[in-house]
Parts: structure tokens; C-alpha cells; sequence
């Protein structure tokens, strides 16, 4: 921090839940210093760590400005931007802003519960992004809300803890990176390395608390010994959201928002950790990995945000494939999960990445670089248009750990303990192509054809070679079925193959997804048909798997869809399915270096 703090007067924010019912928030700004010319205000158009142009300013359903109790004019610059008149007293502006978007991106205002991002909310004062900021949450009307609490990372000024009051921040860069959940918690509080820690789960839930504090230190016990803890992590909390279905998450420095099914928390009859439980604690760990890998350590073009518009960087599989290798792996390495159950979620991954022919167009630093308008905006042909920076960024990761354990006395953790110091310590941020000259600098090995057949190429990585020098062996099989993730052996008896995806939406059987070079696409069959018979029998998304059973590869059938409101009538040619389903088994057989490297890699101590 600068030392001008003191001296500049704070920006001060109020917001209120002033109507729940119809999902709107009054908030409002006051600069003590308005701009000379005619102060401008931004709302953002995205958010860190959703790289999408979201235009939160479209929520603003009213605004006005006054000064000395004097309105003040506001005209409208572009989508996002507006500006006041010139005034010489301090300018207060006034917003209703509609919430009624759900996820961790967004802002929500029901009668059960007040969350949002200050992305949504707070305006931002162009010239004043150095200024302190303080917030006022007010509590809504009442009857809602009286058993309301406030989870927030945001510091305390004058509020109880969990309690309506006022908060503040260093600046705006802050105040929008500490999301904010009002409502019935539950709460749970763990100390990590002497740092306090707190979860709060929103929504009716009868959890296992005390496991999941359990878990979760030491989930984070784990991050913090391969990257230390960070200047100024002086407090972390995790906002969890708890429906009957859903997954996500975002980070931010102090705090991330997550969410997930409600059925996936362990109550105080499990004691397992379920396929559920595993994706949780996965998640988390996801989320506090990135509070070095991204949040404090970023693609140096991030360095500062410029939230009016997208910011391009081919490094996103860094931040979010780097992150979704270590996810997985703290949970094996902290001794939550055992090591078989770890490869079964990294032939997953692999099997992710295998099943989308995608992965032969685009590379994975194109696919960085587009997230904006492909991977954030993906339609029918996404599989085979493009790879997926987290997926296959976390197979590159992995394979470069291994490639690098296997060839020195060095492994990726030192590349990230070496980045984190020199582009997240200094807050300068990480070039183009600052992983890939660390790498070589760290590790002594050259590495080039490595990165460019990975990072730049779109060939197959060489998983299986590297996997058995650990004692681990890769397998490939044709899916069981469609509900098939891969992970592990079947021994289903696999269908024929049709090359699509039928999908129920409100009771049709909808081809969602048709392969590039499959024998849906060859008999003509598009994404939206809606599939009526096969071979002279109802083709439903239920049955399909069953009926497929029934045939072999190279038999033609008559496949009959809607689209629209014509019937069309076509021949299909079944073929047989391919080899894209991974597992991952332990070598029996591996020799002791083998198991000595495994054994390093996974910190399962002696095997
Ligand atoms: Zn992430």
C-alpha cells in the first residue's frame, strides 16, 4: 500500500436490500472529491476469474446524483458510464440495482437471503482508484432478515462480527474482491498456521461441521506449505452455497464463493468420502490454490484489471490448468483421499479431454487467449471446436511434473515456489511466456519442443510414457454407457457406436451434441433434431444406450427425427466406439525407482 492512504478521504458506500420481493438494492455512493470536470462513474463489465463480458451496468434500473442536497445531472457516456455535472461540494449518487442472478458471478436479492459481488453494486469513480473505501451494509425492513448474518472477508470498521455495520477496504480493486452472503449461515471457524479460517454454509443444511473444518484445514495446511503464506492472508473465509444441485466456484484474494449440491455435504451419519464429498473438498481446494495462483499471482496484462473490456491473455491454462492439477492432488498428498481414488479423478480428466475432437484444432494457448467468445460462450459444436484450458491445462501440468521429476532432481512445485516468488511476490505479474523461462531456469532441462508440441501444438500428450516411469499404467476403453466418466475399468458391454448425445429437454429426446466425423453427422443428423425411432423402435436419451446394445457395428438402421416440424428419414451406419475412456491402475509390477518416484510425486511416503 502507498502511503497516500491517510491522506485521501475514504469513498463511502451504503448498500440496502430495499425491496427483497422485487430483488432490488438500493446502493450509494458519495465522493468527497468529485472530479472538477464532471466526476465518471463505471460499473464493470466483468468480473476476475470469469472471463466474460457480462455488462453488470445493464442491472441498474435507476440512478440520480445530488450534491448539497442540490440534484445533479447524469449523462450517459457509453454501456457502462455515466457523468455528473460539475460540482464543487462532495457528490452522492443514488442506484437501484436489480439481483436476481444466482451464481457466484452475480448479485441476488430474495426474502431468504441478500448475496452479492461488489462487480454488481459499486460503482467505480474514474481518478480515485487509489482511495479508501468504506461500506455500510444495512439490514433490509423487517420481518426479512431478522435472523440474518453477514459473511464477508471484507474488514470490520464498526460491525459485530457477522453482524450489519460498516466495513472497509484499501481500495476498489479490494472492495469488489470480497464478495458478500447475508442470510441464515451456518458457520463454522478453524484456525490455519495461526491464521483464522471460517466456512459459512447458506440454506438449510444439517452438516457434519466439525469434519468439514477438519477437512478443509487440511486441505489448506497443504497449499500453504508448497507456497507459503502470503503477505497480508491474514484471514480466509469460504461462502458456500448449498442447493439441491449446482457446481462452481470463484476466488478471490480473502475469500471464494462456492457452490454444491447439499446432498454432497457429509452429515454426522457418513463417514466415507463420497464420489460427492470428493468433488466438494476438490473444489475447495480449487478455489484456496488460486488465492496464490491468480489472485495474487497473475498474467502480468492483469496487473491492473481493465474491467471495461476483455483482457486477452494465452496464459489462462496456467492459472486455471496449473490450479485444477494441484486441486486433485493436495487431496492425495494431505491423505483425504487414497491414491487409487486419485487416479480414478485424473482418467476422468483424461477422458474429458480425449472425448472432444476438439483438442485437435485448438490449441491450448488459443484456447486461453479466446475464453471470452468460445470457451465462455460455447454452443453445440464446442467438442469439437475446442480443448478446455482447465481439463487439458491440468494434463499439461501433469505431464510436465512428471517429464521434469523423471529427467532432474526438480519437479514443478519448485517452478511454481520459483514464479510465485519472482511475478506474485513483487505483484509484477507473469509475461507470455514467464512459465515456460522459469521452467527452463529452474530446471536445467530444455524443454521447448515440450511446450510447443503441448502448448502451442494440438498433438497427444505423452501421458502413458510418463505415467509408467511412476509406476502407474494407462489404460484406454470404449465408453460403458452414457452416463460413463471414465476413471475406471467397466466391464459393461459397449454398445455401437452412434457418434451423438440425445439429451431430455421437457420430455423430447434432443440430439444436444453430434461428433465430427461420426455416423450421426454422416447421416445428416444437426444438433436440435429430435430423435423419434431407430430401426422402427422409439429412440429416447433413456433408452438409447439400451437400444444400441442390441446392434452391432457396421449395421445400417433407419434413423427417423424431427426437425422443427418436418420428419426426415435417414440411414445410419453404427460404428464401432472408440478408445476415449481412460483408467489409471498401479504397476503391480513397477521396479523400486519407479515406486520411489511415485511415492515423491504423490508425498505417500514409502509404498
Ligand atoms: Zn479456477
Amino acid at each position: 500500500r502507498t502511503g497516500s492512504r491517510a491522506m485521501t478521504a475514504p469513498l463511502r458506500y451504503r448498500i440496502w436490500p430495499k425491496d427483497p420481493a422485487a430483488h432490488l438494492y438500493e446502493v450509494t455512493l458519495t465522493v468527497p472529491e468529485p472530479a472538477a470536470s464532471g466526476q465518471v462513474l463505471a460499473m464493470p463489465a466483468w468480473i476476475p476469474g470469469s472471463y466474460m463480458i457480462r455488462d453488470y451496468a445493464k442491472h441498474v434500473v435507476t440512478i440520480r446524483a445530488e450534491s448539497d442536497g442540490l440534484d445533479v445531472p447524469l449523462t450517459k457516456l457509453d454501456k457502462s458510464r455515466w457523468r455528473a455535472g460539475p460540482v464543487d461540494r462532495e457528490l452522492t449518487v443514488i442506484a437501484e440495482i436489480y439481483a436476481h442472478d444466482p451464481s457466484v458471478r452475480g448479485a441476488h436479492l430474495d426474502t431468504t437471503h441478500a448475496y452479492f459481488n461488489g462487480t454488481c453494486v459499486f460503482l467505480r469513480p474514474e481518478g480515485h482508484d487509489d482511495a479508501p473505501c468504506e461500506v455500510d451494509i444495512a439490514a433490509p425492513d423487517e420481518p426479512v432478515g431478522k435472523d440474518w448474518r453477514v459473511a464477508t472477508s471484507m474488514r470490520r470498521m464498526q460491525a459485530e462480527r457477522y453482524g450489519y455495520g460498516l466495513y472497509e477496504a484499501d481500495d476498489y480493486a479490494e472492495l469488489i474482491d470480497h464478495p458478500v452472503e447475508i442470510g441464515q449461515l451456518t458457520i463454522g471457524e478453524f484456525d490455519v498456521q495461526g491464521i483464522p479460517h471460517a466456512i459459512a454454509i447458506r440454506g438449510r443444511t444439517r452438516v457434519d461441521m466439525a469434519r468439514i473444518c477438519h477437512d478443509l484445514a487440511r486441505i489448506c495446511e497443504q497449499h500453504i506449505s508448497l507456497l507459503g503464506v502470503p503477505d497480508g492472508l491474514d484471514r480466509y473465509l469460504f461462502l458456500l452455497d448449498a442447493p439441491v444441485a449446482g457446481y462452481g466456484g470463484l476466488e478471490h484474494r480473502w475469500s471464494s464463493s462456492l457452490v454444491c449440491a447439499r446432498d454432497s455435504l457429509p452429515t454426522r451419519q457418513d463417514a466415507e468420502v463420497t464420489e460427492g464429498y470428493r468433488t466438494v473438498l476438490g473444489l475447495v481446494s480449487h478455489e484456496y490454490f488460486h488465492l496464490w495462483n491468480v489472485k495474487r499471482m497473475k498474467p502480468a496484462v492483469f496487473t491492473p484489471y481493465d474491467l471495461s473490456a476483455e483482457s486477452h491473455t494465452g496464459l489462462l491454462w496456467v492459472f486455471e490448468g496449473i490450479t485444477s492439477y494441484y486441486d486433485d492432488l493436495a487431496l492425495v498428498r494431505s491423505g483425504l483421499i487414497p491414491v487409487e481414488s486419485y487416479l480414478e479423478l485424473v482418467g476422468q480428466t483424461i477422458t474429458r479431454v480425449l472425448r472432444g475432437s476438439g483438442r485437435t484444432k485448438q490449441s491450448l494457448e488459443d484456447s486461453s487467449f479466446d475464453a471470452w467468445t468460445k470457451f465462455y460462450k460455447q454452443d453445440a459444436n464446442a467438442s469439437n471446436a475446442i480443448v478446455s484450458y482447465y481439463a487439458k491445462g491440468a494434463l499439461v501440468a501433469l505431464a510436465l511434473d512428471l517429464k521434469i521429476r523423471a529427467a532432474s532432481d526438480y519437479s514443478l512445485d519448485d517452478v511454481m515456489r520459483e514464479c510465485w516468488k519472482r511475478f506474485g511476490q513483487t505483484g509484477e505479474g507473469m509475461p507470455e511466456r514467464g512459465l515456460e523461462a522459469v521452467c527452463a531456469e529452474v530446471t536445467g532441462l530444455d524443454l521447448n519442443d515440450f511446450f510447443d508440441a503441448s502448448i502451442r501444438g494440438t498433438g497427444e500428450l505423452p501421458l502413458p510414457r510418463l505415467l509408467a516411469k511412476f509406476g502407474v499404467e494407462h489404460h484406454l476403453r470404449p465408453a460403458g454407457d452414457s452416463k460413463d466418466k471414465g476413471g475406471k475399468p467397466s466391464d459393461k458391454d459397449t454398445g455401437p457406436w452412434l457418434g451423438a448425445t440425445l439429451s431430455d429437454n421437457a420430455g423430447k429426446s434432443v440430439f444436444t451434441v453430434v461428433a465430427n466425423g461420426g455416423p450421426a453427422e454422416r447421416a445428416g443428423i444437426a444438433p436440435g433434431d429430435v430423435a423419434v425411432a431407430l430401426d422402427g423402435v422409439a429412440l429416447t436419451a433413456a433408452n438409447s444406450d439400451r437400444r444400441l446394445r442390441t446392434y452391432r457395428h457396421g449395421d445400417r438402421l433407419e434413423l427417423v427425427v424431427f426437425r422443427g416440424d418436418e420428419l426426415l428419414t435417414t440411414k445410419v451406419r453404427l460404428e464401432r466406439a472408440p478408445e476415449t475412456t481412460c483408467f489409471l491402475q498401479l504397476d503391480k509390477e513397477a521396479e523400486a525407482d519407479a515406486l520411489a518416484r511415485q511415492a515423491a510425486w504423490l508425498e505417500t511416503g514409502s509404498i
